[in-house]
Formats: structure tokens, sequence, C-alpha cells
């Protein structure tokens, strides 16, 4: 099996079964996030713990992509502290969309998803997530539109 198999079947088991999905009620922090170029939607909950993440979940529809996406990003950030987290989603951008740029071995299980390099219309349904879950962490509740 070569990597691009692999990675096929990464994204396609998280679409199939997407880990932590659902809704955290009360939660401590959330935002909603929109793809219009795809129809993408997604709405994430957080329980913190000081500047740790201790719980997320998600949920929402949108393409194999984005709810591949979504379902690795909560496996990625779940127990890591803030400053953790925007380390990986600075890596995750980079990853996703620089062509040269090699995955460093952080991005674990995320590198399935730097596939989309190859498809620009599609770079959005894979970072929707992590644009929606900076806006939950800022504690806004904002709706974020990757418009
Ligand atoms: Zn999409």
């Amino acid at each position: 099996m070569d990597l691009k198999d692999l990675y096929r079947d990464v994204i396609l088991d998280h679409n199939k079964r997407p880990r932590n999905f659902g809704a955290l009620e009360p939660a401590d922090a959330r935002a909603e996030g929109h793809n219009p170029l795809c129809g993408d939607r997604l709405t994430l909950t957080l329980r913190l713990d000081g500047n740790r993440v201790t719980d997320i979940r998600f949920e929402g529809k949108g393409c194999a992509i984005s709810t591949a996406s979504a379902s690795l990003m909560t496996e990625a950030v779940l127990g890591k502290d803030i400053d953790s987290i925007d380390g990986l989603r600075a890596i995750v951008q980079r990853a996703l969309t620089e062509h040269d740029y090699a995955a460093p071995p952080e991005l674990g299980k995320l590198a399935a998803l730097t596939g989309v390099r190859e498809f620009p219309a599609r770079v959005k349904c894979a970072t929707l997530c992590w644009h929606t879950l900076a806006a939950a962490l800022e504690r806004s509740g904002a709706n974020v539109s990757t418009e």
C-alpha cells in the first residue's frame, strides 16, 4: 500500500465513522463554521480546563474532506493546551497549502489531508474546522465563514 492509498483510507474511515461527533451541553466554548464554496457546515463545542481542551465534539453536514478533517482535528487537539493547538494549526495550514512543505512528524494522521494541496478548491473544506476552532478558542462564539 502506498502513501496515497493510506491517506485515502484514513479519510474514508473518518468520514464514515467520525470521531467525537455530537455536541457538548453545556460547553465552555463553541463556534459555527460555514464554507459556502462547498456547503460544509459545522458546529464545534469544547470543554476547557484553564487553557487545556478536555473535551471536544463536532456536528454538522459537509463533504467527506470536511468531515474527515474535523474528525481528525478533534482527535489531534483533545487534551492539548491552546498554545500547542495554535502551533499545530499553523503547521496544518502550511501542510495543506504549501506544495514544497515537508510534513513534520507532529502532523501525525493529519498528514492524510495533505492531498488537498493538489485541489485548491478543497483546501477550504479541510481548513474550515481549524478556522472554526480558532474562533471557539477566542471564545467569541463567532460564526466563521471561509469567504
Ligand atoms: Zn467541502
